[in-house]
């Protein structure tokens, strides 16, 4: 049984492919943040997966929290506009924050939440993201922990939607758009 389809599109990143490079990013956050206590926030939905092989790659105690942003809908095109629709369970004060996103498109989103988590007091933050598409940045973010670059093209699978399906997918791919 197969279910799971590849789109007809350019990107095609593998299960093996994205769990290597998610070991490679967990070994160097546990290695720049050694003998502190980060706290990783995943923006829902997109990075449940990503959060979940994230924090087991990272060999250091830590904690974990989750805020949820409004998404495309049904569209594939963003709106430009972001709205909170959860917010944290736990404070930020003193804490060392690595905000944990799917994909870092225009940066609009990123950009918000950025400024958003540093109102609320953290020693620090910093992005790790498993997607960015550079080509489409309208504002520049900087993402410390970058998974892979791709081209600008709708990706969807390994958390990411295709009109609110194929999260569970264990790899990502692409549509013509
Ligand atoms: P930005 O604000 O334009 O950077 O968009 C960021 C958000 O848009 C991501 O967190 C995703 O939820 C969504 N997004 C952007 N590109 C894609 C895509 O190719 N597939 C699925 N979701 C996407």
């Amino acid at each position: 049984m197969n279910y799971f389809e590849l789109g007809d599109g350019e990107v095609h990143i593998t299960e093996n492919q994205i769990q290597t490079r998610i070991k490679e990013l967990g070994a160097k956050i546990s290695q720049d943040y050694a003998g502190t206590q980060p706290h990783l926030i995943c923006v829902l939905n997109g990075a449940y997966h990503f959060m979940s092989d994230l924090t087991r790659a990272i060999q250091l105690p830590l904690t974990v929290d989750f805020l949820a942003v409004s998404s495309y809908g049904v569209e594939t095109k963003t709106s430009g506009e972001v709205k909170l629709v959860k917010d944290l369970s736990l404070p930020l004060a003193g804490r060392e924050v690595i905000l944990v996103e799917d994909i870092v498109d225009t940066g609009l989103t990123m950009s918000y939440l950025l400024h958003y988590l540093e109102g609320r007091g953290p020693n620090s933050v910093k992005v790790a993201a498993l997607l960015s598409k550079p080509s489409r940045r309208k504002v520049e973010v900087p993402v410390a922990y970058l998974g892979f670059e791709i081209p600008d093209a709708y990706v969807y699978g390994y958390g990411l939607d295709r009109a609110h399906f194929d999260r569970n997918m264990p790899f990502i791919s692409s549509i013509k758009s």
